[in-house]
């Protein structure tokens, strides 16, 4: 079970952003994102967007203001669960034991939810034994790429993540096979460029103008049957199925965990950000309060004032006085 002062539901900006602020009050986080890689929407969503409303930057990239907040926390050495899910929150008489869809345990003495638009679940094909193979064949998302060395992999899809996973993996899986249901892909050109030279030296099979039918296996995924444009049947023999489709946002197990909620956002009071569970805070996106602003500049201050309240819980003997960084200076843990 890992042990920790604060449990961050979401790494986001503004959950990368609470590691800050908790840090410099001596408190140890640790966090948990559903996606394989920090930086919430700014890395899932826009992360060669400029942003340009960040204090102190006129410009700067959405992934590199996700890697200057990893560098910005690392004096504090957070821990990071990556690719798992949330799903439980049970209160005990030390504080709170979270539990994730891979059944990893986190024990802590106050929960942040810095969960923004919810999790990203993925858009699934509609295959009718689709369920019959998940976790044994096919799964959503590329944690470990190591896992599919000397692997057959088909790959389906037609956005940026179909193309350049297939580039990344087309030296690592034995046989790789991309499937896109249209001519032409959503991706970046030059990545779709790359996709089809690939496939030219042979290093790939792309199927174009294809769709996903049937799986088959006993117990395992074994082979995948393909159905072109032009009626033509094919299977397809292989050890993994990854069908990236894209992700929706959903406010997920969060609703089930009796916060007050205010059309799928979870209520807080202004002056600490908690929520309507002693020791439970939401910051970012994912609260709401007369005059809330989805800003990532909004969702830091929340965190600087979370982090007042939560020292409380973490130290209840202690007496919390207020220091700038320019006097203390930056920590370590
Ligand atoms: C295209 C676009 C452009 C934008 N431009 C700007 C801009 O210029 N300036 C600006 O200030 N804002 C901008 N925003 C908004 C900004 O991205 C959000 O305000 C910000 O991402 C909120 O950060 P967050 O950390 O609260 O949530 P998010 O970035 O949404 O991160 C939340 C994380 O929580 C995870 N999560 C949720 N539930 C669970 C669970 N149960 N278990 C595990 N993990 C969970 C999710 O996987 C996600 O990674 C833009 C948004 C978009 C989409």
């Amino acid at each position: 079970m890992i042990q920790t002062d604060i449990c961050i539901i979401g790494a986001g900006p503004v959950g990368l952003f609470a590691v800050f602020e908790a840090g410099l009050l001596k408190m140890r986080c640790h966090l948990v994102d559903a996606l394989p890689q920090p930086g919430g929407q700014l890395s899932e969503i826009y992360p060669q967007k400029p942003i340009y409303d960040i204090p102190g930057y006129p410009t700067i990239n959405a992934q590199e203001l996700v890697d200057n907040l990893m560098k910005q926390i690392e004096p504090f050495k957070p821990g990071f669960t990556l690719g798992e899910r949330v799903d439980t929150l049970e209160r005990t008489s030390e504080g709170f034991i979270l539990g994730t869809n891979e059944n990893t345990s986190i024990m802590c003495k106050a929960v942040v939810i810095a969960g923004g638009l919810g999790c990203f679940e993925p858009r699934k094909p509609v295959l009718e034994n689709l369920d019959k193979f998940e976790g044994s064949g096919v799964q959503y998302m590329v944690k470990n790429p190591e896992q599919f060395r000397d692997k057959k992999v088909v790959l389906a899809g037609g956005g940026d993540s179909a193309l350049d996973w297939t580039i990344h993996l087309a030296d690592i899986a034995k046989e790789l096979t991309l499937i896109h249901r249209n001519e032409t892909f959503r991706g970046a050109p030059d990545s779709a460029e790359k996709v089809a030279k690939l496939a030219e030296e042979g290093k790939i099979k792309l199927l174009l103008n294809t769709n996903l039918q049937k799986l088959t296996g006993n117990g395992r995924l074994k082979s995948i049957e393909v159905l072109n444009k032009q009626k033509e049947e094919a299977s397809i023999a292989t050890d993994y199925l990854i069908p990236l489709f894209g992700l929706s946002p959903k406010l997920g197990p969060i609703a089930n965990w009796k916060l007050a909620l205010d059309r799928n956002a979870i209520e807080v009071d202004t002056l600490d950000y908690s929520t309507s569970v002693p020791g439970v805070y939401a910051i970012g996106d994912i609260n709401t309060y007369p005059g809330k602003l989805k800003l990532i500049l909004c969702g830091f201050h929340e965190a600087a004032l979370m982090a007042q309240s939560a020292f409380k819980l973490v130290y209840p003997d202690q007496k919390l006085s207020f220091k700038y960084t320019t006097v203390n200076g930056v920590p370590t843990l």
